[in-house]
């Protein structure tokens, strides 16, 4: 019922074969679902090699090459879906229609990359003297690493590799060992579009030993990673030290502004169900909640209602509208922000805490009342918390939402254009949403600013980080 786990190098699916193994669990159930082979360091030497082989052919594919396979892989991806998306269920716990979701829209993100992959221009500069033409043209950087998490473990992985592969590099990816079945998904579905052995890899492992061999690899020009801040700066410093690129898509605490004039029970319903989809455990996810003093009863009110009426259970019922945390370590951190919050004087308004099954589900949880130092308004949660707090003066609001040094998403409900313009302007955030949620699409760029990271996916930008820029003079 459950996807077999490999490694995938060099075109081959590489089996237990006497490597280190780990168990894949259920989060619904605490359950093993299969045992995951580790790369042994040959086996990171084996996938080096095969990328760097495969670059000296794919980085002369035509567009049209890259394209076509792109184009295959959208459409396995939305045959596959409904497999797909039950493997996801059954590692990563989120329910069936979110999982059956991210696939549908990562066959997008495949489209999307195949059509841009055909419109990476370079350009000619006019020159000082007729007989001198100058070009201006942009490479594939080489091959890549890329590290990506468990929360979206088939978006996070599907958009860096089609930028790197329609960028014409080839690439080495680390998926989650926690969930990884999306990245297996995806490893087959590139084999069986006919992608040239080499040219994507995945592996597997303890991520700090992985991540450091093949950063510190001279092979390696390009690392991308999706996860923590604190990790990202990790692997930004050593790949600094090593003068290679970065695409750093981290962390952040993304602040929501409600204020008077906003439609308020619209507001709190979206928020609320925006809140507890993937459990929280979403980069993006409203995480300080900064109520205008007019808005915020009724705010509460319906906020808590909607939260009150999400049903928990197991992401395979089909009723299920939020499922477990991801994994078990994920509990005693919700603990901790909650203990936190009552010590500095919060008070818990729903939930929190675990619930009473098998499993690692935790409950839906609203705390009021908190200082702007407390850990839950300067560290982001990840799960299903919310810290709800007022304000009277909206520039007062826009400072706290820019206090802290994260800045990935900020949301914003009124009626008034003019605090949307303002706040759109003032808010020290890759991505502002005003009354709706809108970001993470394949074509609109998606990417943090201060602590939350370097560069942009998706959008016109995807493939920045993946080329060079070459000048060319000739007479
Ligand atoms: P963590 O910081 O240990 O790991 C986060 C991710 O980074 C995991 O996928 C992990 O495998 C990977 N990782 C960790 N150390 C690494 C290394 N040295 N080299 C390469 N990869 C490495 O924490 P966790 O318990 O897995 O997750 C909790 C925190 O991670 C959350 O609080 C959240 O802030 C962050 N997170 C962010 C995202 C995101 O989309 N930005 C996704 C998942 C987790």
């Amino acid at each position: 019922m459950y996807t077999p786990l490999a490694l995938y190098i060099d075109g081959e699916f590489l089996g237990g074969e006497g490597r280190p193994e780990q168990d894949v669990i259920n989060p619904a159930t605490g359950e093993v679902l299969g045992q995951l082979p580790h790369a042994r360091p040959e086996d990171l030497q084996r996938a080096l090699a095969a990328a760097q082989r495969a670059f000296g052919q794919w980085r002369h594919s035509s567009p049209m090459e890259r394209s076509a396979i792109l184009r295959q892989v959208a459409q396995l991806s939305r045959e596959r879906a409904e497999d797909i998306a039950r493997a996801l269920t059954l590692d990563q716990g989120k329910p069936l229609a979110e999982s059956r979701g991210e696939i549908i829209a990562c066959a997008d993100h495949a489209d999307w990359h195949a059509e841009e992959c055909r419109r990476i221009y370079g350009r000619i500069i006019p020159a000082r003297k007729p007989e001198v033409r100058q070009m201006v043209l942009r490479e594939p950087v080489g091959v890549c690493a890329a590290f990506t998490p468990w929360n979206f473990p088939y978006n996070q992985a599907i958009r860096k590799v089609c930028a790197a592969i329609g960028a014409g590099c080839t690439i080495i990816l680390k998926g989650p060992e926690d969930a990884p079945s999306a990245v297996m998904a995806i490893a087959r579905m590139f084999h069986d579009a006919g992608l040239p052995p080499g040219v994507l890899n995945v592996v597997w492992g303890v991520p700090a030993e992985v991540s450091d061999t093949l950063i510190r690899s001279p092979i390696v020009r390009k690392v991308s990673f999706t996860g923590s801040v604190p990790v990202g700066k990790q692997l930004a410093a050593l790949a600094g030290a090593h003068m290679k690129r970065v695409t750093m898509e981290l962390g952040g605490h993304s602040p929501v502004l409600v204020f008077d004039d906003a439609d308020v029970p619209r507001a709190a319903r979206l928020l609320a169900r925006f809140k507890v989809r993937n459990a929280g455990q979403v980069c993006i996810s409203p995480t300080r909640f900064y109520i205008q003093d007019g808005a915020y009863d009724a705010f509460l009110e319906t906020f808590l209602d909607e939260l009150r009426s999400v049903r928990v259970g197991d992401g395979l019922a089909p009723d299920t509208e939020m499922g477990p945390l991801a994994h078990e370590r994920r509990l005693p951190a919700m603990e901790r922000f909650v203990e936190d919050a009552r010590a500095r004087g919060g008070e818990v308004l729903l939930g929190g805490g675990r619930l009473d099954r098998p499993g690692f589900f935790f409950e839906p949880t609203v705390v009021g009342g908190l200082p702007d130092d407390a850990l839950l308004m300067t560290e982001e949660p990840f799960g299903p918390i919310a810290p709800i707090s007022r304000f009277s003066d909206p520039e007062d609001a826009l400072r706290r939402a820019n206090s802290l040094p994260f800045g990935l998403s900020a949301y914003v409900f009124t009626r008034s254009l003019q605090t949307a313009h303002h706040a759109s302007q003032a808010l020290e955030s890759g991505l502002v949403n005003i009354n709706h949620f809108g970001s993470a699409l394949p074509e609109t760029p998606f990417g943090g600013v201060k602590d939350s990271g370097i560069g942009s996916e998706g959008g016109t930008e995807t493939f920045d980080g993946y080329l060079v820029t070459k000048f060319v003079t000739q007479t």
